[in-house]
């Protein structure tokens, strides 16, 4: 029987097993399906606070862990793949092993959607990103290419073009999701020019390990072209890790799970926090923010629920 039980190894879930093993909870961290989250597929951190010379996505996650497991936190690695949490003790399943818990933390996060290309797999950090805010800053005077037609594709097409020479807008239809107010705001900006109906077919140059050009086809003519840029922004949407917990917590027409009073889902002793239940800043800092507030809320939950858990 555990106290704590955190679903996800990212930024959210790491920094919920410093707190909750410093409360000597002795959380028990199950790393998901990527281990580490999002930022363990980025290179350079340059806003996390703290680190005024950056710090690579992979460095600050394996700090935050080894931090956690100073505190007490155990580690399992693989992916939940079934819960209920019907009653307390919660019982989390992953593959063979069946684990109880007195609280939950949810951290399992959202992974970016991607085109689905060797190439891009490949160079993710090295030119290709899906964090305008991240990793912006890294392009300044250059031209690159935003992938998308919904708000998001309009809104990091915008805001690169603060450090960008020219900010490629590509999507696959001639018509865009987005509101018509963000796609008319990315129209009237003159360094943003659309192309479009085009996919995205190839991105080289893997060989140099960088971002040179793009291969296009013109979804239409099938035509192919041939666009050179230092870099490519996948924002063509994201997908919380939320399928276990569909029908027992509340979440969103987008999936996404619904927390109120800072972390709370609608099930007592389950908190969420990180990307899981936040579409709109997705930023490591304010995903560690929504893990200490998990940690604490769950604390606060079990020393409320003692008197009753010294009997489960
Ligand atoms: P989204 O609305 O789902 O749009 C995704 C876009 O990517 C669509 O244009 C889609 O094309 C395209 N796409 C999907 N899969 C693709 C693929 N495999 N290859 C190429 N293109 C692909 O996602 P989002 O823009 O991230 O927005 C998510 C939610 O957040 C929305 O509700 C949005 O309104 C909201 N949001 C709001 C703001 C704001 O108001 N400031 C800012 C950002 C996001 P198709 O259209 O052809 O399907």
């Amino acid at each position: 029987m555990n106290d704590v039980i955190i679903i996800g190894s990212g930024c959210a879930g790491l920094t919920a097993a410093i707190y909750a093993g410093r409360a000597n909870l002795s959380p028990l961290v199950i790393d998901g399906f990527e281990p580490g989250g999002q930022l363990s597929l980025t290179t350079m951190v340059e806003n996390f606070p703290g680190f005024p010379d950056g710090i690579l996505g992979p460095d600050l996650i394996e700090n935050m862990r080894k931090q956690a497991q100073r505190f007490g936190a155990e580690f399992k690695a693989g992916a939940v793949t079934e819960v209920d949490l019907s009653k307390r003790p919660f019982r989390i399943t992953s593959g063979k092993e069946v684990y109880e818990t007195r609280a939950l933390i949810v951290a399992s996060g959202a992974t970016a959607r991607m085109i689905g290309l060797e190439s891009e797999k490949k160079l993710i950090g090295y030119g290709v990103s899906t964090c305008a805010t991240c990793d912006g800053y890294f392009f300044r005077g250059k031209e690159i290419a935003v992938v998308g037609g919904g708000d998001s594709a309009m809104e990091e097409a915008n805001f690169l073009s603060k450090f960008a020479s020219r900010v490629y807008l590509l999507h696959r239809r001639p018509e865009f999701r987005a509101s018509k107010i963000m796609v008319d705001r990315a129209r009237a900006n003159e360094k943003i020019r659309f192309v479009t109906p085009v996919v995205v077919e190839e991105i080289s140059d893997v060989s140099k390990g960088g971002v040179e050009s793009l291969k296009l086809r013109n979804t239409q003519t099938n035509e192919i072209t041939t666009l050179p840029v230092a870099g490519i922004f996948i924002a063509i949407g994201h997908e919380p890790t939320t399928k276990v917990f569909r029908g027992q917590l509340d979440m969103d027409e987008s999936g996404y799970l619904i927390t109120h009073h800072g972390s709370k889902t609608n099930v007592p002793g389950v908190f969420a926090a990180g990307d899981v239940q936040d579409h709109h800043y997705r930023q490591a800092i304010t995903a560690a923010g929504s893990g200490c507030m998990a940690a604490l809320d769950a604390e606060k939950f079990l020393e409320a629920n003692r008197t009753f858990d010294a009997g489960l």
